[in-house]
């Protein structure tokens, strides 16, 4: 594992990033994730300040003067960033890092961090994906239709990638991931 080094896990919503997040918490421990602060409301069965850190407005605006994100985004009509300090802090300490952020952001990260390992999550298909982000059942017709737009726009991206992992399978995915990361 190259310690010293910040990976981003991007790819567009729906392709499953958040999955091989929760595979990587349960089966690599040694790797850290980043909380990302959002202002979009809390699903169901979700953990704030493990999952989430749900703020609203005016807090994440607040955070966005006092530099305290590393990155930001709005997304789907709302807010999201990674809080700096806990990243740099682990870092420091040699622990290796993962942001699961959308495109923009890894742009930003890119920009802050040019040593980042930055790694696009691809779906096999977009017709998978389009199944995927319309099975989550979670949200309204309006909020997958501006998910499914802004898909199509990141699926663009690809080529800013340092790496492209296409998620067959959630294992397969997770391990090439964690290879990665160890700079094999
Ligand atoms: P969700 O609403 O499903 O939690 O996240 C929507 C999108 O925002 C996903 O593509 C997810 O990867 C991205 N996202 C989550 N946290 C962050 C963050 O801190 N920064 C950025 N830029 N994107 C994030």
């Amino acid at each position: 594992m190259t310690a010293d080094r910040l990976t981003v896990l991007s790819g567009p919503a729906g392709v499953g990033k958040s999955t091989i997040v929760a595979y990587l918490r349960e089966h690599h421990p040694d790797i850290s994730h980043s909380v990302s602060v959002t202002t979009r409301p809390q699903r169901a069965g979700e953990v704030d300040g493990v999952d989430r850190h749900f703020v609203n407005g005016e807090t994440f605006a607040e955070m966005v003067e006092k530099n305290a994100l590393l990155e930001h985004a709005q997304y789907a009509g709302h807010w999201y960033g990674t809080p700096r300090h806990p990243v740099e802090r682990l870092l420091e300490a040699g622990v290796p890092v993962l942001l699961e952020i959308e495109v923009q952001g890894a742009r930003q990260v890119r920009r802050q961090m040019p040593d980042a390992l930055l790694v696009f999550l691809k779906p096999p298909s977009w017709e998978e994906l389009e199944r995927r982000l319309r099975s989550r059942g979670t949200e309204s017709a309006d909020v997958i239709a501006a998910r499914l737009a802004t898909a199509q726009i990141e699926l663009a991206a690809e080529d800013e990638f340092d790496a492209t992992i296409v998620n067959t399978s959630v294992t397969e995915a997770a391990e090439a991931l964690v290879t990665l990361m160890r700079g094999a």
